[in-house]
């Protein structure tokens, strides 16, 4: 019966290659190419187990990483973006926000919520990159500035994850609004002497970078985020000289002062509640 048995030896394929493997269960890593099944992509918190790249992920994602049993209630769920400077460019502004919110079943770039994150209380503001590029306007603005009110009425600490291409240039002026209005309420909860951790992840530029990114008490980044104010180029452009290597890489950043330290999203919960702790002695 040789028809059942194999006769050559050491034809085999690795589980990854496996074609039967229905769609959506494996995540290709786009830096190091492997393939990662999603059940173990999301047991690294969406970190590629061979290369250690931080995929993108949004708000839902750290709310379930950083809030215990992910029970947390979110603060101004609903708020949504008005239309103050009846603003048109290849769509009518009121357009594209709908658009975006049908798309990603976000109302803004920003979430807002408090929870307990290993018994300690804390209030969570995480941005979504998928909405409009985390552009800060007046929502992103508002909703931070009112997660900042919640953390000081009720004396927790405040951690923000920015995750934004920068101001919103459909709300021009009102965008630019929003850093002083954070920068404000970010100086009120320092005045209580309650803690305030920013992290930064990948990317983090423009306003978001100008105002309340960068005023932690501990400004912290995921590992390879791109952090800067412009882009390279501009930059180029504007100073005439070419830019040193890795530069805007949160390990040149982190080099240069800016930073206090980088953290692997896998020991973000334990490190913020050990960092946490120490502050609140
Ligand atoms: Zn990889």
């Amino acid at each position: 019966m040789s028809w059942f048995t194999r006769k050559d030896k050491g034809i085999q394929t690795p589980t990854e290659f496996k074609r039967e493997a229905p769609d959506g269960l494996w995540y290709q890593c786009p830096s190091c190419k492997k393939a990662i099944h999603t059940r173990e992509h999301r047991l690294f918190a969406y970190t590629c187990s061979n290369c250690n790249y931080h995929e993108k992920i949004g708000s839902q994602d750290y709310f379930e990483l950083l809030f215990d049993q992910t029970r947390y209630t979110e603060l101004d769920a609903l708020m949504s973006s008005g239309d103050p400077l009846n603003f048109v460019d290849t769509k009518n502004y009121p357009d594209r926000v709908k658009a975006t919110e049908l798309k990603t079943g976000l109302k803004d770039a920003v979430r807002s919520a408090y929870g307990e994150m290993n018994g300690m209380p804390i209030t969570v503001a995480a941005m979504d990159f998928s909405f409009i590029g985390g552009s800060m306007g007046s929502v992103v603005g508002e909703k931070i500035a009112r997660a900042i009110d919640y953390s000081l009425e009720h004396k927790q600490p405040f951690l923000m994850i920015s995750r934004s291409g920068g101001a919103r240039m459909m709300e021009a002026g009102f965008s630019l609004m929003q850093m002083a209005k954070t920068s404000a309420r970010l100086a009120l909860l320092d005045e209580a002497k309650i803690p305030y951790i920013s992290l930064l992840t990948d990317p983090t530029t423009g306003g978001v970078t100008a105002s309340f990114a960068m005023l932690g008490d501990f400004n912290i980044a995921e590992p390879g985020a791109l952090i800067g104010f412009a882009g390279p180029r501009v930059i180029r452009e504007t100073i005439g000289k070419d830019l040193p290597k890795g530069f805007q890489s949160a390990d040149f950043v982190l080099e240069h002062g800016f930073l206090d330290f980088i953290v692997d999203r896998k020991d973000l919960k334990d490190k913020l509640t050990s960092l946490l702790g120490m502050l609140q002695k």
